[in-house]
C-alpha cells in the first residue's frame, strides 16, 4: 500500500473512456469525482435478468425476462393510441404495449420474429401486459447471450441513464485487478473478529453479484458484502465523532468551582425537593464544570422529568464563579417560558436575566446587548439569536441548549466563538426530551457524555390515552365541554401533512372558529406560529392563568409548555406525526395531580401500520419504549429529526437494519486505533464528504 499514486480516489473520472467534461459535471452532481467515488456509488437494488421465465409463469408485478414468438402486432386506437404486440411461447401468451413507438419499431416486431423482453407484467383487459418493456428482436441463429450477473440499478440523476452508470462502473471495476487500487483501511486484526469481507471483494460483488447470489439477502441489505461496507461507514462516523470530542477536550476550558451559596438558596426557595435522578445528574454536571476540559454533556430526560431545574442549577454554578451562562431554546415560546422561569427563580437571588430573540428589536435589543456585553446580566435566555455576530458576551462560561434535536452540530460548535474573549471554550450542556435509544445515541452522539433523568417527579398521574376515529368528533367536542365546565382546561392540536406553516395555521384558525360555534359557553384561545410574539404571549398567559378554557394550537406547543391545570388533549390526525412527537405533545397534559386524558382522533381508514403505531401510544407512557418503537416503525432519520438538524446521512449503513453492527463499532474503533492509527483519517475522509465533516470542530 505504499504506492498511493494508483489509489483510485486520486484517479479522476475523466480517465475513463467516453467521459468528457459534460459527463464529469453530471457525475459531480451526485458526488462522484474519482474512481473510488464511482465504486462506492452502490446499486440501490438489482434486477434479475439472468434467467428466462416461461410466459405462462409470468406474475403480476414481478420483473421478468420473457422470450416468445410474435403472433400479431397491431395499432390499437382506444383512449390512447398504442402499439400492441402479442408474443407466445409453449406456456402462454402476453401482450407488450407501447404508447410511444416508431414505424421502424412496428415493422421490426413482425409476426414470427423472436423477441426477448424485460419488464413488469400488469393486468390488462385480456390477461397480462407489459408497458414499454425493454426488448430485443433476436437473431435466431445467433441470439445474444443473456446476462450472467444480477443487473444493478444505481441511484441516478437527470441525464445519467442506468446503462451509462453500468458502463462506467464496469470500467472502474477493471481497475480492481490491481489489488491495491482500493485501499483497505481495516487491517486483518479488525476484519477477522467481526468476520468482515475484504473491501475489494465486497465492492466487486455489489456491482456484479453472481447469478447464484442470495438476492433476498442482498435486497434486505444483509449480505456480508453490504455489511462489510456498512460496518466501515459506521466506523468512519464513529471515529469522526470521537475526533471532534478529542478536539474539544483538548481545548482549554474554564474550571467553575461554585461556592454553593446561590445553589443552596435556590434549592431552599423551590417548592419541591429534587428527585434522586435530578440530584445525580446535577452532580455529574458539577463534576464536569469543575474540570479544566470543556464539558460536552447531553442530558436526556422524558417530558416533564424536570430538566429546567437542572439547567438552572448549572447556570448558578457559572454565576457563583463570576461567569455568565446562556440558555438557548429552539422556539420563541419555549425561550419565553424559560425566561419567565429563570427570571422568577433567579431574581430573588439578585441575578439579572437578559432576554434575546430574533424579534427583540430596536432600543430593547440595544439594552439587552449591553446587559450581555457588560456582564450586568449573569444569565441570558434566548433563541438562535444568541449566535448572531453582534452578541458579545462579557464572560460566557456555560452554554445550555434545550431540545438538542433541533440544533445542528455546527450551531452547537458556533457557540465556541462566543467564548473567545475569555480564552476558553464554554462548557456545553445539551438537554433533550427525545429519548434516544442507547445504540443510536452511541453512534449519533459519540462526541457527548450522557446523563439520563430517568425518574419523574412524584405525584404525576399517567395520561389515559384513547384512540378514536374522527367520525366521533361530536362526542369528543362534548367531552371537551364537560371537562372545561368542570373547571379543567384542554388543548386541541391541529396537524397537517403539508409542510407549509401557512396552511397549518389556517387549519388551526378554521378549527378554532368551528369550536367557538360548537362551544359558545367556553372561552377559546388560538395559538400558531404565524402570530406576533406579543399575541402569542397574551394567548399563553390567558391560558396559563385560566382565563381561557380551551387552547387550539398547531404543533408549536410541542415543546416545553407547562400548564398543570390542563388535563385533556385532543390531537387531530395523530397518524401524521411521529411517535416521539406525539409523546412530546401528550406530555403537555398529566402535569398536575388530576387524571388526564389524551384523545388521538385519527381520520379513518387507518392502515394496519397506523393502527400499530397509535396502539404503542395507548399502551406506553415511557418515552424510551416509544422511541424504540418509533425507531422500529419509522427509521432513525425521523427519530433523530435528521431533517431538521442536517445530521449526517449514511450512504450504506442503516441504523435500524444494522443496529447489531453498532454494538461492535466501539470495539472495532479501539482495535483500529491500536493496530493502525494512521488509517483512521483516510477512513473518515472516504466516508464523510467535506460538508458533513466537522473538520473545524
Ligand atoms: P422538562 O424536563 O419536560 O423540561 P420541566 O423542567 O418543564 O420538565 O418540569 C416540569 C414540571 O415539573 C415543572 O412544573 C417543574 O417545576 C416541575 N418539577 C421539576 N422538578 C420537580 C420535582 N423534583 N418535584 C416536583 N415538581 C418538579
Ligand atoms: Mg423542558
Amino acid at each position: 500500500m505504499t504506492d498511493t499514486s494508483k489509489a483510485l480516489h486520486e484517479v479522476p473520472v475523466t480517465t475513463l473512456k467516453h467521459v468528457g467534461d459534460a459527463l464529469a459535471a453530471k457525475l459531480a452532481k451526485i458526488g462522484i469525482h474519482n474512481l473510488q467515488d464511482l465504486l462506492f456509488h452502490l446499486p440501490l437494488r438489482y434486477q434479475d435478468r439472468t434467467r428466462i421465465t416461461p410466459i405462462g409463469n409470468a406474475q403480476l408485478g414481478m420483473d421478468a425476462v420473457l422470450v416468445g414468438t410474435v403472433t400479431s402486432t397491431d395499432v390499437a386506437m382506444g383512449k390512447r393510441r398504442s402499439l400492441v404486440c402479442k408474443i407466445r411461447d409453449g406456456s402462454g401468451t402476453i401482450t407488450l404495449r407501447f404508447f410511444h413507438f416508431s414505424t421502424a419499431q412496428r415493422n421490426g416486431l413482425k409476426q414470427g420474429a423472436t423477441v426477448r423482453c424485460f419488464g413488469e407484467p400488469r393486468r390488462g383487459a385480456h390477461g397480462l401486459e407489459i408497458y414499454h418493456p425493454e426488448y430485443r428482436v433476436l437473431n435466431d441463429d445467433n441470439p445474444e447471450p443473456i446476462e450472467d450477473t444480477l443487473t444493478p440499478i444505481y441511484p441516478a440523476t437527470e441525464g445519467l441513464t442506468q446503462a451509462r452508470l453500468r458502463g462506467l462502473s464496469l470500467q472502474a471495476l477493471s481497475f480492481l485487478d490491481n489489488r491495491e487500487a482500493l485501499q483497505e483501511w481495516l487491517p486483518e486484526a479488525v476484519r477477522q473478529p467481526f468476520n468482515l469481507w475484504n473491501l475489494t471483494d465486497a465492492v466487486r460483488f455489489l456491482h456484479q453479484p453472481p447469478p447464484n447470489a442470495d438476492v433476498y439477502q442482498i435486497m434486505e441489505g444483509c449480505h456480508p458484502a453490504q455489511q462489510r461496507l456498512a460496518f466501515e461507514e459506521l466506523l468512519a462516523h464513529h471515529l469522526s465523532l470521537q475526533q471532534i470530542r478529542q478536539r474539544v477536550r483538548r481545548q482549554q476550558g474554564l474550571p467553575l468551582h461554585g461556592t454553593g451559596k446561590l445553589v443552596d438558596k435556590f434549592l431552599a426557595n423551590l417548592p419541591f425537593t429534587l428527585t434522586g435522578a435530578q440530584q445525580r445528574v446535577a452532580e455529574e454536571i458539577r463534576n464536569d464544570l469543575a474540570s479544566d476540559a470543556p464539558m460536552l454533556r447531553l442530558v436526556q430526560g422524558d417530558v416533564g422529568s424536570g430538566k429546567t431545574v437542572v439547567a438552572a442549577l448549572a447556570a448558578l454554578l457559572a454565576v457563583e464563579s463570576s461567569s455568565q451562562a446562556a440558555l438557548m431554546a429552539p422556539t420563541e415560546i419555549l425561550a419565553e417560558q424559560h425566561y419567565n422561569n429563570f427570571h422568577n427563580w433567579l431574581k430573588p437571588l439578585g441575578i439579572t436575566v437578559a432576554w434575546l430573540t430574533g424579534k427583540t428589536k430596536g432600543k430593547k435589543r440595544e439594552q439587552q446587548l449591553e446587559l450581555i456585553r457588560s456582564g450586568d446580566a449573569q444569565v441570558v435566555v434566548g433563541t438562535h439569536a444568541l449566535f448572531q455576530d453582534d452578541v458579545v458576551f462579557h464572560h460566557l462560561a456555560l452554554a445550555i441548549i434545550d431540545e438538542q434535536h433541533r440544533f445542528g452540530v455546527h450551531q452547537r460548535l458556533a457557540l465556541r466563538e462566543k467564548g473567545r474573549n475569555i480564552g476558553a471554550m464554554p462548557h456545553q450542556l445539551i438537554m433533550t426530551a427525545t429519548p434516544i435509544p442507547r445504540t443510536l445515541a452511541m453512534s449519533a452522539y459519540a462526541d457527548l457524555d450522557l446523563s439520563v433523568i430517568d425518574e419523574l417527579p412524584p405525584g404525576r398521574t399517567p395520561v389515559n390515552t384513547i384512540v378514536m376515529g374522527d367520525d366521533r368528533r361530536p362526542q369528543v367536542v362534548e367531552r371537551v365541554r364537560i371537562a372545561c365546565i368542570d373547571g379543567r382546561q384542554a388543548y386541541w392540536v391541529c396537524t397537517l401533512i403539508e409542510e407549509s406553516e401557512a396552511l397549518q395555521c389556517q387549519a388551526a384558525e378554521v378549527t378554532a372558529e368551528e369550536l367557538r360555534k360548537a362551544l359558545p359557553e367556553l372561552s377559546i384561545g388560538l395559538i400558531h406560529g404565524r402570530m406576533k410574539p406579543t399575541e402569542k404571549a397574551e394567548v399563553m398567559a390567558a391560558f396559563k392563568e385560566g382565563h381561557s378554557h380551551l387552547l387550539v394550537a398547531t404543533t408549536v406547543i410541542e415543546v416545553g409548555v407547562d400548564v398543570p391545570n390542563a388535563s385533556l388533549m385532543i390531537i387531530e390526525n395523530p397518524e401524521r406525526l411521529g411517535l416521539a412527537q406525539l409523546h412530546q405533545l401528550r406530555g403537555r397534559v398529566g402535569r398536575g395531580s388530576i387524571a388526564s386524558h389524551c384523545v388521538l382522533m385519527y381520520h379513518p381508514p387507518l392502515s394496519q401500520h397506523g393502527k400499530e403505531r397509535l396502539q404503542v401510544m395507548r399502551d406506553s407512557s415511557d418515552g424510551f419504549v416509544i422511541a424504540e418503537k418509533d425507531l422500529e416503525l419509522r427509521g432513525p432519520g425521523e427519530v433523530l429529526g435528521t431533517r431538521q438538524t442536517g445530521l449526517v446521512q449514511f450512504r450504506v449503513a442503516d441504523l435500524e437494519r444494522d443496529k447489531l453492527l453498532l454494538e461492535d463499532i466501539k470495539g472495532a474503533a479501539a482495535q483500529l486505533l491500536r493496530e493502525a492509527p494512521t488509517h483512521a483519517q483516510p477512513l473518515i475522509d472516504r466516508w464523510l464528504p467535506h460538508g458533513d465533516r466537522f473538520a473545524d470542530a
